[in-house]
Formats: structure tokens, C-alpha cells, sequence
């Protein structure tokens, strides 16, 4: 969910409603999916939407005496479940006398449309490091161990070992260095698997968004099979 209207009651600040909007926008909420539904698929069909489809936050904030900072953390929720990820993201900074009242309206959107709507911040993914290691051909010269850029590897018993296999990078610096020809080590990935890292601005949980995402192209798939049945 990310605040996509704003009614603007005062603004005194510096900074035009429209960047205000924009701001406020950009501002990361949980979201809870189970109690809302997509603008588009709600049956109110009413441009500022009804409780079904759209979450009520409301700011007011002045500056007296002296000028400050308003944070996220000062909009008011009217429901719990929908509000910003964190309460100390920057908004306006008022100067006294100065104020801001406003009411934000939230809604349930993708981040195709607006990155706003996009509840990662960050999603990689790589083949399953398989590295294996010739026991016959290895002499321990730990030359591997000191060049591996992620610190995988150790030397034990006088042999080369693999720590944290999941960490490997797949660079190959351990083949490149070990002076053995060919070399000792070998690096190679398992192609039926993935790693998949993915990070939360904070609005769902990692997992949930995984799941939400399978479950989406799972339905455009099955689009995508009438079509092709239809056509
Ligand atoms: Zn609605």
C-alpha cells in the first residue's frame, strides 16, 4: 500500500502540495492485504475509494517557536495495520508559524504502475555453489583461503576445506590462484537451483511477498493458457 490521494487542508511550508504529495507517497507502509482490495477491483467503483479499498491517514503539524522537522511517525493511522514502516522519515521541515494539515489516502497498488507500490528493495538471486576439491592434487598451500573474497574457505588437518559453500560468489579467484595445473579446486553450481535473496522496504514480509508474486504469475499464466485455448 503506498498514499496515492491527498487532501490538502494547510500547508504553510515551503514546499508545494505537489512535492509534499510526492514525498508522502514514497513513504513505505505495512500493508495488510487480506483486508483490502485493489482500487480496480473494488465494487465501489468511486474515484476516492471506500473502506474496502483505501486506508485514511491524517497529519497535522506546526512549528511554534522554533523551526523542526515533521517525521512520518507523526500521521495518524485510522487503521492500525496500515502505517509508515518507520517513524523518523524526514517529511517537511517548518518554520515557525508554519503549518501542515492534511488527510493521505492509501491504496493497494503494483510497483509496475509506481515504485512506490514495490515492496522490495532489493532481489538477486544465483545457481547453488557446488566447489569441489581434489584431496590427491591439494597440498594445503592455502593460497585459495587467502584470495576467496567472500572468506569461505579454511585450512584444516593441512587440507583446504569449504565453510559457508552458500557464500560463494562464483568469481573462481580460487581456481585462478591455486598453482596447481589443473587446479585443485573446482567451482561449479547446481543449474536446478536457485538462491534467491530478497529484501523488504518493511510493507510485507519477505516471504509473503514471494508468495504473492507466485501467486500473480500464477494467474497470468492461467490468462494467458484461455487466451491461447480462445484463440
Ligand atoms: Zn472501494
Amino acid at each position: 500500500m503506498a498514499i496515492e490521494d491527498v487532501m490538502i487542508i494547510e500547508n504553510s511550508s515551503v514546499l508545494y502540495d505537489e512535492i509534499l504529495s510526492h514525498r508522502l507517497g514514497l513513504v513505505p507502509l505495512t500493508t495488510d492485504l487480506d483486508s483490502y482490495v485493489l482500487p480496480e477491483e473494488c465494487s465501489c467503483k468511486s474515484e476516492l475509494g471506500c473502506n474496502r479499498c483505501r486506508a485514511t491517514l491524517s497529519l497535522e503539524a506546526e512549528a511554534t517557536d522554533e523551526s523542526r522537522y515533521v517525521y512520518s511517525g507523526e500521521m495518524k493511522p485510522e487503521n492500525p495495520e496500515v502505517k509508515p514502516v518507520s517513524d523518523t522519515i524526514p517529511i517537511a521541515k517548518l518554520a515557525p508559524g508554519q503549518r501542515i494539515k492534511l488527510e493521505a489516502y492509501a491504496k493497494l497498488g503494483r510497483g509496475a504502475e509506481h515504485a512506490k507500490w514495490q515492496p522490495v528493495s532489493s532481489a538477486a538471486y544465483k545457481y547453488l555453489p557446488k566447489l569441489s576439491i581434489d584431496p590427491k592434487k591439494c597440498n594445503g598451500c592455502a593460497e585459495c583461503v587467502k584470495f576467496c573474497p567472500k572468506s569461505i574457505l579454511a585450512i584444516k588437518n593441512g587440507k583446504v576445506t569449504v565453510e559457508r559453500e552458500i557464500d560463494c560468489s562464483l568469481c573462481r579467484e580460487c581456481e585462478r590462484r591455486c598453482p596447481q595445473k589443473p587446479p585443485a579446486i573446482r567451482v561449479g553450481w547446481d543449474v536446478s537451483t536457485f538462491v534467491f535473496a530478497v529484501e523488504s522496504t518493511g510493507a510485507l514480509p519477505p516471504a509473503r511477498i514471494v508468495k504473492e508474486a507466485a501467486r500473480i504469475l500464477s494467474k497470468k499464466a492461467i490468462e494467458m493458457r484461455k487466451i491461447l485455448e480462445e484463440g
